[in-house]
């Protein structure tokens, strides 16, 4: 990144000189309709701050690491997994993700999901879960009902 200290809000979650990167770009990873900016990376941090856009109907990756992730929905509604619970979540919603814990987040029909997620600028690469995690967490119904994988 350059020296700009402020980098200004832009219409439709967008921020000057930020570009709109796919959500992933390596490996297999299923996900639906997930949009990726890099807001921060600071090596005095030693963090990231994202934000990810989640569209309507669409879904992250069911995942897990080392590194936690610390959110806040910017905008829309939806629900996450973390751990053993599903909830609704909407704007100015904290979420804590800690180390080793599978998450997994999912839009509302109507609108896009958009969130702030903070991670370790060095950081281990998400694991996806084997058949017989998937099939550990579908023993929970109401996780069966919310996964996609
Ligand atoms: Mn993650």
């Amino acid at each position: 990144m350059d020296e700009q200290p402020i980098r200004r809000a832009q219409p439709g979650y967008r921020w000057e000189a930020v570009d709109v990167l796919a959500y992933k770009t390596e490996g297999a990873a299923p996900f639906k309709d997930v949009t990726r900016q890099c807001l921060f990376r600071a090596d005095d941090l030693g963090c990231e701050l994202r934000y990810f856009e989640v569209a309507a109907e669409g879904h992250s990756t069911l995942e897990r690491h080392e590194h936690a992730h610390a959110v806040m929905v910017l905008r829309g509604r939806g629900a996450c997994l973390v751990g053993e619970r599903v909830q609704a979540i909407g704007p100015q919603d904290l979420i804590h993700i800690p180390a080793w814990t599978w998450h997994q987040f999912r839009a509302n029909s109507a609108e896009p999901l958009g969130f702030l997620c903070m991670v370790n600028a060095a950081r281990d690469r998400p694991q996806l879960p084997s058949d017989a995690e998937l099939a550990a967490l579908r023993r929970n119904p109401m996780i069966a009902a919310f996964i996609r994988s």
